[in-house]
């Protein structure tokens, strides 16, 4: 953590002259708000932090930054694990007043402005009956989500988040505000924050609920091999309006869940199925013979409930430190190992997880032409979370560490953009196939030769 003295600090008045928005510095109320993010294990000191209120006042942020050579933070929802979010010394172009949403509902099609969060999305568009692929946590950006791609419960029914983004409003590098042409919107299905500061984005909508059925199915954590076996040959065949994955997790203080179990780890099969609910009960059926659960939270619920379901899971300020991988298939021996690295779970933190994600349906039937997103091909996408609310993070570093290390082996080796942290250039190549990144790299060479939007999963411009 650098701290900036007060001789070395720009002098912003100029920049709050050019702005409607506020701009927070150091030592003014606000300003330890507006530079915190999502993960409490971020610390940084930014110059500046400008709220900026529309996109004049993006234009003039990023002229100041270049006038002062600060780098450059582009803060959607602030969710990004790694904190990019943020930064010390340079400026943060905070996009969270930015909260205009438009339903189109003959056209099916929502316009959302960069600071709009899932969970004010999902609202807006369930007012209509609608959707589109969304996070898991309401309170995710849907920004920074789509730009990485973006899986949640539509994900198999209708593609990714960045699969369904139909135009996008962007301020380039050079101050230049457009609409992004066809090339400029491939780079952002899919591409990151690194071509421009995206200003407002339009998806394509979907008819979705208001009612679907979905939750949870916890099982002892006893049966964990046993159950990922089966998982692995039940998403072979399911529907694409089944969307799943499998949790390992201490179990929930909740009344649902029987007092002895409740903090003790369990792995669970979360849900969400889109279309009747005898397609429901029938896709489910199987998983609920597998096993006597411990608990059987799966029914009929609100989509905008089934969204916020894991809110509680993931407050905000929680400390945070993620690893990645791919999985092309899950293996007998990768599951053996996920299974002994999950053991480990107790004597961590009750926020610490593994998540595994299954993709296929319209994620891999998707032609990969059409965006960035990369590795569609992958069955399974693994999350492993080390989360702890206080104390020493060593512990929780190392298991994150060696749980990755472990399941390598039996990884594709690739990371999935949304849930990498900074783990630097190679990783985030590894991201995308090397036809993606090459286009990539020509794209960033066009709209951003001096790399002024390098604080993200970084695509350098040579
Ligand atoms: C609790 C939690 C749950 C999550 N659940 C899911 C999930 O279900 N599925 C999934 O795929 N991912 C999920 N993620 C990962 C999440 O999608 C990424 O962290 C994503 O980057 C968050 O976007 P944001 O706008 O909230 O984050 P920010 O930290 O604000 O932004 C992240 C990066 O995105 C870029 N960016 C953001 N907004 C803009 C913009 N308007 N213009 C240009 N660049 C921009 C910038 O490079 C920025 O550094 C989750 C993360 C958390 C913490």
């Amino acid at each position: 953590m650098t701290d900036v003295s007060r001789s070395d600090r720009v002098d912003v008045a100029e920049l709050r002259d050019g702005l409607r928005g506020p701009v927070h510095t150091p030592g003014e109320p606000g300003y330890d708000a507006a530079r915190t993010v999502w993960n409490g294990a971020i610390d940084r000191r930014p110059q500046a932090v400008a709220t900026v209120s529309g996109t004049a006042d993006i234009v003039a942020a990023l002229a100041f930054a270049r006038q002062h050579d600060l780098r450059v933070s582009v803060r959607g929802g602030g969710h990004n694990v790694a904190g990019f979010g943020t930064c010390d010394d340079g400026l943060v172009i905070d996009l969270s007043a930015l909260k205009g949403i438009r339903v189109d509902p003959a056209a099916r099609t929502v316009r959302a402005q960069g600071g709009v969060l899932w969970g004010e999305l999902d609202h807006e568009t369930q007012a209509f009956g609608l959707a589109t692929t969304g996070g898991l946590v309401s309170s995710t950006g849907i920004a920074g989500f789509t730009l990485g791609g973006g899986i949640g419960w539509l994900m198999r029914a209708h593609g990714v988040a960045a699969d369904n983004l139909v135009s996008a409003d962007v301020v380039l590098a050079d101050g230049r505000p457009v609409a992004a042409d066809e090339e400029l919107l491939w780079g952002l299905r899919g591409g990151g924050g690194n071509f421009g500061v995206v200003t407002s984005l339009e998806y394509r909508l979907h008819p979705v609920g208001p009612i679907v059925y979905g939750g949870v199915i916890f099982y002892p954590v006893e049966r964990a091999a046993e159950l990922l076996r089966f998982y692995q040959e039940w998403t072979r065949g399911l529907p694409d309006d089944l969307t799943t994955m499998v949790i390992f997790l201490a179990a929930p203080p909740e009344p649902f869940v029987p007092p002895a179990m409740r903090g003790r780890q369990v792995v669970a099969v979360a849900c969400c199925h889109t279309g009747t609910a005898t397609e429901a009960a029938d896709a489910f059926k199987p998983l609920r013979e597998f096993a006597e659960p411990v608990a059987d939270v799966v029914g009929p619920l609100p989509y905008t409930a089934l969204q916020t379901m894991f809110d509680g899971s993931a407050p905000h300020g929680l400390n945070a430190y993620w690893k990645t991988h791919h999985l092309s298939d899950l293996t007998a021996d990768a599951i053996d190992t996920v299974v002994e690295r999950a053991a480990e779970l107790a004597a961590l933190s009750p926020f610490s997880a593994i998540h595994l994600h299954h993709l296929e349906g319209a994620v891999s039937r998707t032609p990969s032409v059409g965006g960035a997103f990369s590795h569609r091909n992958s069955r399974f996408v693994l999350n492993i979370l080390g989360q702890w609310t206080e104390g020493d993070p060593d512990p929780h570093l190392a298991w994150v560490r060696d749980t990755w290390e472990a399941m390598r082996a039996h990884a594709s080796g690739d990371p999935y953009l949304n849930f990498l942290g900074d783990e630097g250039s190679t990783r985030a190549r590894a991201a995308y196939s090397a036809e993606v990144f090459a286009r990539l790299t020509a794209l960033k060479r066009e709209y951003d030769p001096e790399n002024v939007f390098r604080l993200n999963q970084n695509i350098p411009p040579l």
